[in-house]
């Protein structure tokens, strides 16, 4: 990352700008955990505010169309003839039923050796913001965290920037859902970058309409994951003509509209080929030119080469290229490779995840596969090394690469956001810091929400 910015933006305690409101519970990032650690926070009583400087709540999910919930069902080895089954409850539930009753889901479909339950993402803000209002909770949007307001290690508030001007908001507590770590880092905090430095690739997803599903299926077949041959006419039309299809392993899903496929495609790297870091506003433009550059290649594959997809166009872009993985705090404990790939529980363990290994690197995405199992997210994940009156949620949280590349799916992050706003409500109504509340405590509680971490 070039050294041209200040990264540390830190307001003292005597700041003098206006006030925009003192909140108990101030949840920065309206994304997948932000929205369930607002409904949460406020459903218990809080005076809660979410700050998003989008018009609309969703985050990646969303803004970025990752189009799937994933990480609710269990691995299967024989997943074409059993039924799916469900691994995580609490917060991540009460969204799937609201989504289902509603009408904004297909039913789940195969994915490997697992499901995923694709959506529609109009319906996913409506959803959200409708559980945030119902709870009490109020909404910002179109609103940036510039910086934070500190007092020695102790956070107090954020400065935002808005059309009028800045303005502070004093908080008792503050959840960091940016899913960049913005307040971490903003506060000079301490945090890692995927592996040495090295983060999984951006995706920019697309809708592909007028598609012939019936024709697409019968030769696609119902895992979501392409097919081996799907590989070798994407080498083949490398090959005879010169198409540009950097990713052989591809994910497409059936949407709950007619006619149209999630195309979950691209695989984005510089427009010379190197890695890029979407915290650097340069290679982010890039990526999102490159982005564009890509859609319009597979695109023309698809309609070249795939049965059923001969009269298809591109229907619309993500409004955001999709951004897999930035900063990860340094909490006082963190989720390590090998917790994951050995499917460890814990006593402290605030959100079960099911979901594989998929680590999006290259051409092909590593995936490594947890058969009938689970591992467990502990609370201290969440908790930053140094800073009080914060905890973090969201893709952000304290995790090694490959952890990182299992645990940042939206089931999870709803289950943060749950977890967070629990520690926040303890913490307040117990006068004691965040890193001082047991996550016992904390899962004690999420089961009471009906989490179901002790099935
Ligand atoms: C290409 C791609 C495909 C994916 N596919 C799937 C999938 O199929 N299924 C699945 O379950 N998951 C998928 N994911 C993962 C999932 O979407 C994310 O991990 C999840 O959205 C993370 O949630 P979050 O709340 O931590 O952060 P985000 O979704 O990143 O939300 C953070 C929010 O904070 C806001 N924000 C950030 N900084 C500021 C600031 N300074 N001021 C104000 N607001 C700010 C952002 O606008 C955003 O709304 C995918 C991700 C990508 C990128």
């Amino acid at each position: 990352m070039k050294k041209m910015y200040e990264g540390r933006i830190i307001y003292d305690k005597n700041c003098s700008l206006p006030v925009y409101d003192h909140v108990e519970v101030l949840v920065c990032g309206g994304g997948p955990s932000g929205v369930a650690a607002a409904e949460t926070s406020a459903r218990r009583g809080r005076k809660t505010l979410v700050l998003e400087r989008h018009g609309f709540l969703g985050g990646a999910a969303v803004a970025g169309y990752s189009g799937t919930i994933c990480g609710l069902f269990f691995c299967s080895n024989h997943p074409e003839s059993d039924m799916p089954r469900q691994a995580v409850f609490g917060w991540a539930d009460r969204f799937y039923r609201q989504m289902k009753k509603r009408g904004h889901v297909t039913l789940p479909q195969l994915y490997g050796k697992t499901w995923l339950v694709p959506f529609d993402p109009q319906g996913w803000k409506e959803t959200a913001e409708d559980m945030l209002i119902a709870s009490g909770a109020k909404i910002l949007y179109h609103v940036s965290i510039l910086g934070v307001i500190m007092d020695g290690d102790e956070f107090l508030g954020v400065v935002i920037d808005t059309k009028q001007g800045l303005a502070q908001i004093r908080a008792d507590m503050l959840i960091d859902a940016t899913g960049d770590a913005d307040l971490i880092y903003r506060a000079g905090l301490p945090y890692t970058l995927g592996d040495g430095g090295d983060i999984q690739n951006p995706t920019m997803i697309f809708r592909l309409g007028n598609v012939d599903i019936d024709a697409f299926l019968s030769f696609w077949g119902v895992d979501t994951i392409s097919p081996d041959a799907v590989g070798d006419l994407m080498l083949r039309a490398r090959a005879e003509k010169g198409y540009s299809l950097p990713r052989l392993k591809v994910w497409v899903y059936p949407t709950n509209r007619p006619h149209e496929l999630f195309m979950n495609v691209t695989a984005i790297t510089g427009l010379d080929g190197r890695s890029l870091n979407a915290l650097d506003p340069e290679d982010h433009s890039e990526a999102e030119r490159a982005a564009r550059q890509q859609v319009r290649e597979y695109a023309a594959f698809f309609k070249e080469y795939i049965p059923g997809c001969q009269n298809s166009f591109v229907e619309d872009l993500s409004a955001d290229v999709g951004v897999r993985q930035t900063r990860s705090i340094v909490g006082i404990d963190r989720l390590k490779d090998e917790d994951v790939a050995e499917g460890r529980k814990r006593t402290d363990g605030i959100a079960a995840c099911p979901w594989p290994i998929e680590l999006h690197n290259g051409e092909k995405p590593f995936m490594h596969w947890l058969i009938n199992d689970y591992y467990e997210v502990p609370y201290g994940a969440l908790v930053p090394v140094r800073g009080e009156h914060i905890i973090c949620a969201g893709r952000n949280i304290s995790a090694e690469h490959k952890a990182m590349a299992s645990c940042r799916v939206t089931a999870q992050c709803f289950g943060y956001g749950q977890a967070a706003a629990i520690a926040c409500d303890m913490a307040l109504s117990q006068n004691r810091r965040l890193r001082e509340i047991p996550g016992e405590s904390v899962r004690q509680e999420l089961n009471r929400e009906g989490a179901g971490l002790d099935i």
